[in-house]
């Protein structure tokens, strides 16, 4: 089982979503992008984790890696300073990758006790170019104040990870 995981942006070239305390998405992706793939890899997974700047990159590693599974992390931001939780994009309903959305969902906001935004479908260039199922987890708003403090938070972001990891084995496991 071959798994791409994505941490979304690039620290340095596109910090993506800022917080209000200057918390920068591309680092916090890139952290959870890392704890994700040790948690991966700690049951055996084979895991490529993949942070590029340019879309096309992460898709031609994903495939280059013959992946069986696609995971993008991001953080979300508003400008409504109000808007919070977690959500996960898949390109279309009815598939694997909308099983795959359901169970990272449901960990996340199972263990990490943010707001459920739900699954959505979401028309992004790394769900709809990948070839195997594929999911973008919006982890929580870097614009809250409440969710930038766990997403700030070293704690946290291991149990974002954590629960990345579970809700990918939970599918596995379906
Ligand atoms: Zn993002």
């Amino acid at each position: 089982m071959k798994i791409t995981i994505n941490g979304g942006h690039f620290p340095g070239h596109d910090s993506g979503a800022v917080g209000r305390t200057g918390v920068q998405e591309a680092d916090i992706n890139r952290d959870i992008m890392l704890k994700v793939a040790d948690f991966l890899r700690a049951v055996s997974f084979d895991v490529r984790e993949v942070q590029v700047s340019a879309l096309r990159h992460i898709i031609d590693a994903s495939k280059e890696f013959e992946s069986d599974l696609f995971v993008s992390i991001h953080c979300n931001g508003s400008y409504d300073a109000d808007a919070q939780g977690t959500e996960t994009f898949c390109y279309a309903l009815g598939g694997e990758s909308e099983k795959l959305a359901a169970c990272i969902q449901q960990q996340v906001i199972t263990h990490l006790g943010t707001v459920d935004r739900g699954v959505k479908t979401g028309n992004f260039y790394v769900l709809r170019m990948s070839e195997c199922p594929a999911v973008l987890v919006e982890t929580a708003f870097i614009t809250n104040e409440n969710d930038e403090a766990l997403l700030a938070d070293e704690v946290k972001r291991d149990e974002f990870a954590a629960a990345i990891a579970r809700g990918i084995t939970d599918y596995l496991s379906i």
